[in-house]
C-alpha cells in the first residue's frame, strides 16, 4: 500500500503541511510529525508544499 513517509531528520515540524490537508490526518505535537494512514487519501498536497521536502509518496510495494 502507498504512503506518506516522514523524514524525521529533515522535518522542522513547522506545521504547513498540517493546515493543507483536505481530511486533517495530520498531528504535530511538539517532537514529531504524525500522518494517520488510514485516512490519508495520498493527495500528496503536503508533499508539495512542504518547503523541506521532508514528505514523501512511498510506493508500499517496493519497500
Ligand atoms: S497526502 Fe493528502 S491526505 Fe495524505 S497526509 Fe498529505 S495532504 Fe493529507
Ligand atoms: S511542511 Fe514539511 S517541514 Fe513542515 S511540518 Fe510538514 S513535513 Fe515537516
Amino acid at each position: 500500500m502507498n504512503r506518506i513517509v516522514i523524514r524525521e531528520g529533515v522535518c522542522d515540524l513547522c506545521g504547513t503541511c498540517v493546515g493543507v490537508c483536505p481530511v486533517d490526518c495530520m498531528e504535530l505535537t511538539e517532537t514529531r510529525l504524525q500522518i494517520d494512514a488510514d485516512r490519508c487519501i495520498l493527495c500528496e498536497m503536503c508533499v508539495e508544499i512542504c518547503p523541506v521536502d521532508a514528505l514523501e509518496l512511498c510506493d508500499g510495494r517496493s519497500v
